[in-house]
């Protein structure tokens, strides 16, 4: 299958915004196999558009639009495909009544550009695309064999639209094609190891294999192992997907922390419930982010004590409890001062985990021998009796060294738990699935 992809917006033309929509959606058109001949960016205009839509029909089974599928007057990607492919528009009742809805629980009446957003194919030609995180549905045209999908510019509502529903429907399309079945794909989760590093553990699944496929992708300082199945039954697309998921996991361990809609801090957060811990932050270069991320999760009041920003030296020294001797000898970015920070955490709150980050996130304050990107992190278990630490050197800039220090340290947590409290972890869980 064939697909062409079209980014709408004269701001890409610009150069005011980059492109990411068309390169997240070749990734997830190649793992489920469908080939990417080319990528168009138009601006907002209704007629060069529509003949970038009619080009494209010519040559590819689908064609994905991003963009322009706003209320205002120069969104014009719903008219230009109608045009491309001679097909009409009708409103839709229920769209409509939502649309007027939102606006009321604002207090302001809706205005009447906004009407086109609901907007869809007959539905012999098409439908609507749900969109629950804006206001604008996208459309799904099939028409003479052909499909033309249109998604918000907008990259948070196009990814989740396209993960929540065009994906499914496009996996079902070239199952359909290929004589029937299910393709069905999971995402394993991996932190701590760069996409190049990852590839090369699992290079011979990656390459050469067709089904199950296995592709890896770049995240945000995360990345992902995607293995996609193609087989007669749901059933059997699983167990296709369980054994090719068992080798990858054999060869990543660790580094492999959830699947598909799991975060660090939730994972990690299961762990330290089940393991009955509790934890205390102790941050300087991160400022509190740490913290942020750990009790973004709900029921994180069940093992989070407190944090502590301790941004400057006397911080550290009165709020923590470190020597002051420590910092002047060693200095403020140093293995002994974080460990000296997490401890302070643990014993002047009483949680069983203290963990500590001291960084220089740049840009000034690096030195030849601790330059920008630096960073100490480190972990001390009461419990166990344990100290665990790692020197750090991120690259990138401030804002990257900050969200790397953070997920680092978050992922510490992580491991030292799966290593150190798998006893009250594994308790915990026979609690909750009592044998028989
Ligand atoms: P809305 O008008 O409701 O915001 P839309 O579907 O009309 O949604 P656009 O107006 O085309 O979307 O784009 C909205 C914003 O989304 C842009 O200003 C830009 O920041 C971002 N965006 C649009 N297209 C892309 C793209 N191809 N890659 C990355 N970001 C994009």
């Amino acid at each position: 299958m064939i697909a062409e992809i079209i980014s709408v917006g004269t701001e890409l033309l610009l150069g005011h915004v980059i492109d990411t929509n068309s390169a997240f959606l070749s990734r997830r058109l190649a793992g489920l196999g469908i080939s990417v001949y080319r990528k168009t960016a138009v601006g907002d205009n209704l007629a060069r558009l529509s003949h970038s839509i009619r080009e494209a029909l010519d040559k590819a089974d689908v064609v994905i639009i991003t963009g322009g599928i706003g209320p205002t007057e120069d969104d014009v990607t719903r008219e230009a495909a109608s045009a491309a492919l001679g097909v009409e528009l009708v409103e839709d009742e229920g769209v409509l009544a939502s649309l007027r809805a939102f606006f009321a629980a604002r207090g302001t009446p809706m205005p009447e550009s906004n009407r086109k957003q609901a907007l869809r194919p007959h539905p012999h030609q098409g439908r609507l695309i749900p969109n629950e995180v804006g206001t604008a549905p996208g459309l799904l045209f099939e028409v003479g064999g052909k499909v033309v999908v249109c998604l918000p510019g907008v990259p948070r509502e196009m990814e989740l639209m396209v993960e929540r529903h065009v994906e499914p429907y496009l996996a079902q399309l070239v199952a359909g094609n290929e004589g029937g079945g299910v393709i069905l794909s999971r995402i394993l989760k991996t932190v701590g190891i760069g996409e190049s590093a990852l590839e090369s553990r699992i290079l011979d699944l990656a390459h050469g294999r067709t089904n199950p496929t296995v592709a890896t992708y770049a995240g945000r300082f995360e990345c992902e192992v995607r293995v996609t199945a193609k087989a007669p039954s749901k059933d059997e697309a699983l167990a296709m997907i369980d054994q090719v998921e068992a080798e990858i996991r054999r060869r990543l361990g660790a580094l492999v922390y959830g699947v598909d809609d799991d975060v660090l801090e939730g994972v990690t957060g299961y762990l330290m419930t089940k393991a009955g811990a509790t934890v205390a932050t102790a941050e300087s270069c991160t400022g509190g982010l740490i913290a942020g991320a750990i009790t973004s999760i709900a029921g994180s009041s069940n093992y989070f004590e407190r944090g502590y920003v301790t941004y400057s030296n006397a911080s550290k020294v009165e709020e923590l409890g470190v020597y002051r001797e420590t910092i002047e000898k060693h200095g403020a970015v140093s293995r002994p001062v974080a460990i000296a920070m997490a401890r302070g955490a643990a014993a002047r709150s009483g949680a069983r985990i203290g963990l500590a980050v001291t960084g220089i996130a740049g840009p000034t304050g690096g030195t030849p021998s601790k330059p920008v990107g630096t960073v100490h992190i480190a972990l001390y278990d009461e419990t166990h009796c344990t100290v665990v630490s790692a020197r750090m050197g991120f690259p990138g800039d401030r804002t990257s060294v900050r969200l790397r220090s953070t997920k680092t340290c978050i992922d510490m947590l992580r491991r030292h738990l799966l290593q150190h409290w798998t006893v009250e972890i594994a308790c915990s869980e026979s609690k909750s699935h009592p044998a028989g």
